[in-house]
């Protein structure tokens, strides 16, 4: 046809608005193009922060979401036995009054019997308050089974995190490591900043046990073996530390690398920083300032002329001053046995850490065959880190003041920066591997800094934040705080007198102490075995977790179906769900509220949550309406304020008992005020909308966020886009806009006081102390520093590097009985297992193979296309394998969440997800392998209860019939019949 009868300017539709899309976690700005009512197009907004116009697969694959055949369009009462999927169609006043009289009775009785524990929803400053409301301390969001160990590691490690609290500096930047990234997460943006990376020539550096996606386009792909990133980041430390290539002038001004660590075996404050009287950390500097120092000797914290403390002759024969470690003007010893002036002996931290990392158990030679990486390589890519970081520095000329008040006329930039995801996170050793990445970028110089990792507004907060997670009830009934948080020490746990999990998942609980997000992955099986105790009522809210999000899923599935023996009552006794489709989890509700899509609800992208700041703006945003639902659905944030008025939770009714946000979650994101001044929204706030941050509510707020495509910026100062835990200008403006509570400075956490305290608890020490199972758990991985370990055991003891122990529970033969990795990936195009029943998604890949390295196939005598058995202690399922020269060998993979459980999501019983798609999870145990108590650990990092998906050991079975077609499943006798 010819061009010129193209009608090239036909409008895609009569109307366009603007919104927030919801195909990832990115929250790309979008513009629906809707005609006769109906979305006939979704593009990027070009003025919208996040993506500047790009869209990509997912997101403009929206329309196939929003018009899903698998939506559901009425409240639903199950009828039938659960899991059989039989309901009936229910009115929304009998479905909210039925769910008010569970929950009201509940509240009455007792909060904690509520489980409410929603997925991936980004309503958590809503959802979280809500169960504060109402009391139960049984919350949590998906983040236990994501990655709580990259934001865990990060928030106690320096106030920070990779991914939604923080960036490569992707204009400055000059070598990029990327460890573990998924493909789902953090799509456009990192697109984006990849492009700009190779346009300069900076040089990229993947390392991940397979190579696809952002991985194909590195200059350098490090194949590696599943849960040895620890390692590998602890052996270039080592080559760092072996080579003097740190920036120790970065360490003494912005970390605790000189902090004085209390050296006294035995006592009750061993391994505490030495402070005064006032609770100043302490340190040991140089008397003599005219003496720089080489070396490990002292580094100058600044220029500036007072400092003072005590003098003494130090065991180096040398005079120095003990003297408060964040005075400025003082030359900091990093190495040595000081005296303090009680006499007790003390060392800086950064000795500690290189007595660690210098030790064999981290040289190259020591790692190399466990990571699957060459010596070669290792020395390699630790002197490409140094190079880049120290011969390639990059100054900006940007004066700037420092929290100190020392002024600096540029900005020294280290430009090498790191990302990491779920791969180094979803490990038992997950959280001490994302410590030790970041200690090595502290020892790089190179956190906030031109070229390195950046953080993003409201980050950084005091590492560890201060607030903790609620513990007693207030007279009204409300939870004292909110029930997520961050423990400081013991005494902050959810446990009983007896020092017993109080929490159903056992999160802050002395298994899993620093469990900032909860631990979902538990929940299911903890309320069927009543450990430690039973619930009324499980509420869920988009989590799948009858299918792709438990470990274990036939026996999860089998869990949520089973009755008392002797009641004949279901276990758990009331299942609610929502969802906005008919997902796997669906069929096992007893009541379910049916969600809207994304397109149809008011949404808040808040400040309190996860906004979508980027370094150098701080930005939070809304989605609207665009379209009215055509079914009978409601915002599942409506609902929740609704259930809440109605079973009188405080503050989401007035005195006199009415509904306080009738008008639901709209009203609610302008009216609600979390403390004066500050709501879900920071822009347009005051009566006038001129106030950012801090302001009254302003009831023409969402207007002003639609008028500006549903999106409000506020930019940090040039003086303030570096250095930001120590940046006068940053501090003050973050405190302006209510992100910070003080200016102080925040220091980053090379040795983690905050974990010493733990294990000092395991040793004997304070008032609350672990029961005497858990004290051997505790002491092992309540490491002041990183350490690297191979696997937990069911006794909960630990191998690790640096002590050379031998588990003693370890069962020897596992390893050689199983002695393949699996693991498993999203792909780029799809997201969490909505995509996978998306109309135009599913073109792409509608199944999923297990893929595997032409060495370990031949190994195994398989042939590309051959159908196998893979094999773990739970049970055997047989799949289609293809060869894949991109994955490490000695690793196995497929795409999750692609198969599909047959009657669900409304795909024909013969689509390929049903018959050929086939989920990895079958063979995950939930709980530690061979373990046969009842009350065992969750298959989890023993610090925060991060699920361990990727620990997962397998063995290749070949199968008589290798091109017959068919997957199967065959699991071992299930544990729940007992
Ligand atoms: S990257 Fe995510 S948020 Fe952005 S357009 Fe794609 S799916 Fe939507």
């Amino acid at each position: 046809m010819p061009h010129a009868s193209l009608a090239l300017n036909t409008p895609t539709g009569d109307e366009v608005k603007t919104t927030t899309c919801y195909m990832c976690a990115c929250r790309c700005g979008i513009r629906v193009h809707l005609k006769d009512g109906r979305v006939r197009y979704i593009d990027g907004n070009p003025r919208h922060p996040v993506n500047r116009g790009v869209i990509c697969a997912k997101g403009s694959s929206g329309i196939k979401q929003h018009y899903s055949p698998a939506r559901l369009s009425k409240p639903l009462l199950r009828v039938g036995e659960r899991g059989a999927g039989e309901f009936r169609e229910i009115e929304w006043d009998e479905a909210l009054a039925l769910a008010a009289k569970w929950l009201g009775d509940i509240r009455a009785r007792n909060p904690d019997e509520l489980a409410f524990f929603t997925g991936r929803d980004q309503s958590q400053a809503l959802t979280g308050w809500w169960a504060q409301q109402f009391g139960t301390i049984n919350y949590a969001a998906h983040g236990g089974f994501c990655s709580v160990n990259m934001a865990a590691a990060g928030m106690y490690s320096f106030g920070g995190s990779f991914w939604e609290f923080g960036e490569p500096d992707w204009d400055l930047t000059r070598y990029l490591m990327l460890w573990g990234v998924a493909e789902d997460h953090d799509s456009n943006p990192i697109k984006l900043g990849l492009g700009k990376l190779k346009a300069r020539g900076a040089k990229i550096v993947a390392i991940n046990p397979v190579r696809t996606g952002y991985g194909a386009i590195a200059d350098e792909w490090v194949p590696i073996n599943p849960g040895t990133d620890g390692l590998l980041a602890g052996a270039l430390i080592h080559e760092l530390l072996r080579a003097d290539r740190i920036d120790l002038d970065y360490l003494v001004r912005y970390t605790n690398a000189h902090h004085l660590v209390i050296r006294d075996p035995g006592a009750a404050d061993d391994g505490l920083v030495a402070r005064d009287a006032e609770g100043n950390a302490l340190c040991a500097a140089r008397s003599n300032l005219r003496h720089p120092g080489a070396g490990w000797g002292p580094a100058t914290s600044g220029s500036a002329e007072q400092a003072h403390g005590s003098r003494l002759r130090g065991d180096d024969g040398e005079e120095h001053e003990i003297v408060r470690a964040s005075d400025v003007g003082i030359a900091p010893m990093v190495v040595g046995e000081f005296t303090l002036p009680d006499g007790r002996k003390a060392v800086p931290s950064f000795q500690l850490l290189a007595e660690r990392f210098l030790c064999d158990d981290y040289a190259p030679a020591a790692v190399s065959e466990r990571c699957g990486v060459s010596v070669e390589t290792i020395r390699r890519l630790a002197r490409e880190l140094a190079e880049t970081a120290f011969d390639q520095a990059i100054t900006l000329d940007q004066p700037w003041t420092d929290a100190h008040g020392r002024h600096h006329e540029t900005m020294l930039g280290r430009p090498v920066a790191m990302h990491a995801m779920r791969g180094i996170s979803a490990h038992a050793n997950g959280f001490h591997t994302c410590r030790t990445l970041h200690v090595l970028q502290m020892l790089l110089g190179a956190i906030d800094t031109p070229g390195s990792f950046r953080y993003q507004p409201p980050y950084p907060k005091p590492a560890p934040p201060p607030n903790r997670p609620g513990k007693s009830r207030k007279d009204n009934g409300a939870l004292d705080g909110g029930p997520l948080g961050y423990v400081q020490s013991p005494a902050d746990l959810l446990v009983d007198a007896e020092g017993r999990p109080r929490r159903l998942d056992k999160a802050y609980s002395w298994e899993y102490p620093l469990a900032a997000h909860g631990l979902m992955h538990s929940v299911i099986r903890n309320a069927w075995a009543g450990d430690p105790y039973r619930i009324d009522t499980l509420f869920m809210f988009m989590a799948n977790m009858g299918w792709n999000s438990s470990m274990n899923t036939s026996e999860t599935r089998a869990m949520l179906c089973d009755r008392d023996a002797a009641s004949g009552e279901y276990r758990i006794p009331h299942i609610i769900y929502s969802d906005a489709y008919l997902s796997e989890t669906v069929a096992f509700a007893d009541l379910v509220l049916p969600d809207t899509t994304y397109l149809e609800r008011h949404d808040c992208i808040s400040m309190l949550d996860r906004p979508i700041s980027d370094a150098d703006c701080a930005a939070d945003a809304i989605r609207q309406p665009v379209i009215a639902p055509d079914r009978e659905v409601r915002p599942f944030q409506d609902v929740l304020i609704d259930l809440g008025a109605r079973i009188g939770l405080p503050g989401l009714v007035n005195e006199d008992g009415t509904a306080k946000y009738p008008r639901g979650f709209a009203q609610y994101m302008v009216e609600h005020e979390r403390a004066p001044g500050v709501g879900m929204l920071a822009g347009w706030r005051g009566d006038d909308g001129t106030k950012s941050g801090f302001g009254e509510p302003n009831p023409a707020q969402i207007q002003r966020y639609v008028e500006h495509g549903c999106v409000w910026e506020a930019r940090v100062p040039d003086s303030a886009r570096y250095y930001k835990m120590a940046n006068r200008d940053y501090l003050a403006w973050a405190r302006s806009l209510g992100f910070l509570g003080s200016t102080e400075p925040i220091v980053l956490q090379l040795y983690c006081e905050t974990l010493q305290r733990f294990r000092l608890a395991a040793q004997g020490h304070g008032p609350q102390q672990p029961p005497e199972r858990e004290r051997e758990r505790v002491e092992r991985y309540f490491d002041p520093l990183p350490i690297w370990y191979e696997k937990v055991s069911s006794c909960g003891s630990v191998r690790a590097v640096q002590n050379g122990t031998a588990d003693p529970c370890a069962d020897l033969s596992e390893s050689a009985r199983y002695p393949l990795s699996a693991i498993t990936q999203r792909p780029m195009f799809m997201y969490h297992s909505w995509g996978s029943q998306n109309a135009w998604l599913r073109q792409i890949t509608a199944r999923n193979f297990l893929y595997l390295n032409p060495q370990t196939a031949a190994a195994h005598g398989v042939a590309d296309r051959d159908w196998i058995w893979l094999v773990s202690p739970l049970g055997r399922i047989r799949v289609q394998a293809r060869l894949h020269e991109a994955t490490a060998p000695g690793t196995l993979w497929t795409w999750n969440a692609i198969g599909k459980r047959k009657s669900a999501w409304k795909l024909d019983a013969d689509a390929p997800e049903n018959v050929d798609g086939f989920l990895l999870n079958h063979l995950i145990d939930e709980r530690l392998p061979a373990s046969t108590d009842p009350h065992a650990y969750a298959n989890a990092d023993p610090v925060t209860g991060q699920a361990a998906w990727f620990d997962l050991r397998v063995r290749i079975e070949r199968d008589p019939e290798p091109h017959q077609d068919g997957h199967r499943i065959e699991l071992r006798p299930a544990r729940t019949s007992g």
